[in-house]
């Protein structure tokens, strides 16, 4: 089989632009991560779930005081409860559950601000998964012993 003088240089030139592609590619800067042994930082204004903070006063504790605000003011209603006790020697009660129904939260953010205790954020947590919509019921209460726990 021959080939054309023309159909050559044609071939010739396409090869030689899809190499200069490549390694022009080579030299530039990685932009993908090895996911997930390699994690990149979380952007300090993203929103996962929401999370439980500490007591200002007390940081052993939760702040929350089950005033029930933000369970009155959820949009989607994704706020199940917010319940405490009142402990000895303790003007305000403390939060013992305080159940989220991710499935349904829009990370509206209306709970974040209008919480008085300034005790809710929004966590970091980007990679939530299970296998059925319980998987994502939270207990707040329990989330932040577990964190406290930990660290
Ligand atoms: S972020 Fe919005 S939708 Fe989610 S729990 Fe808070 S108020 Fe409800
Ligand atoms: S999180 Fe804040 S608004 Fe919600 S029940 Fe607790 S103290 Fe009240």
């Amino acid at each position: 089989m021959t080939v054309s003088p023309s159909a050559f240089i044609t071939g010739a030139v396409s090869l030689i632009t899809g190499l200069g592609v490549t390694i022009k590619a080579f030299f530039q800067p990685v932009v993908t991560s090895q996911y997930p042994r390699q994690l990149l930082n979380i952007s300090p204004r993203f929103r996962g779930h929401t999370k439980l903070l500490a007591d200002k006063d007390n940081l052993g504790k939760n702040g929350c005081i089950a005033c029930g605000i933000c369970v009155r003011n959820c949009p989607s209603g994704s706020i199940k409860s917010a319940e405490g006790e009142k402990r000895e020697g303790e003007k305000r009660k403390t939060a013992t559950t305080y159940i989220l129904d991710y499935t349904t939260c829009s990370q509206c953010g209306i709970c974040v601000e209008s919480c008085p205790s300034d005790c809710l954020a929004f966590s970091a947590d980007f990679n939530a998964a299970g296998f059925k919509r319980e998987d994502f019921y939270y207990d707040l209460v329990k989330e932040f012993e577990k964190r406290k726990n930990a660290s």
